[in-house]
């Protein structure tokens, strides 16, 4: 008999990477799989499943790997968040927060039109720091979001509190 094996069964988890303390959750093991990455777009997409979309938002590197096949699959666009001074045309940015110090994401202007419906696809949510800022983006942009999707999520840091008001799920949810 053979039992196809569970997505969370992909995910490896590294204690103390990148600091101690941290259990790290890594999709390199997902996705390198061809039934993981199988399970984990099609997880992604349940969660969007009778959703009214336009465009797939994703962050940089994690947010891309997932966000583009969703968006492929469902014939939608996609459109990247990047890092500081990475985009060539006119951006809009946002500095958010982390542990130690700050980050800046950008987006192209043109990137998103007003009233477009954005779905916001990223690896994992932790503190919900990252993707605040991309809400914040997109919404300067006037785009509307209409679902966040996460392929795992770590509720303890109550990142999902952060985004209250906003239609958020994720695949696999680690208390
Ligand atoms: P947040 O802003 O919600 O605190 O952190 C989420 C961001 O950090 C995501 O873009 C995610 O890729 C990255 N991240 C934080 N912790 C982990 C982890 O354990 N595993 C993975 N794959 N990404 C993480």
């Amino acid at each position: 008999e053979i039992v196809m094996k569970k997505l969370e069964e992909y995910v490896r988890s590294i204690p103390d990477f990148p600091e101690k303390g941290i259990i790290f959750r890594d999709v390199t093991s997902v996705i390198q799989d061809a039934d993981g990455l199988h399970l984990a777009i099609d997880g992604l997409q349940n969660i969007l499943d009778g959703v009214d979309f336009d465009v797939v938002v994703g962050p940089e590197s994690r947010g891309f790997i997932f966000g583009v096949p969703v968006a492929y699959n469902m014939h939608k666009a996609f459109v990247p968040v990047r890092k500081k001074g990475k985009l060539p045309c006119e951006t809009v940015s946002q500095e958010y927060a982390l542990e130690y110090g700050t980050a800046t994401i950008e987006m192209h202007k043109d990137s998103i039109r007003p009233g477009q419906k954005v779905v916001i696809i990223d690896d994992l949510i932790a503190t919900g720091g990252t993707t605040e800022a991309i809400i914040k983006l997109v919404e300067q942009l006037g785009g509307k979001i209409v679902k966040i999707a996460f392929l795992m999520e770590l509720e303890g840091l109550k990142g999902r509190d952060k985004l209250a008001g906003y239609s958020m799920d994720s695949v696999i949810k680690y208390p």
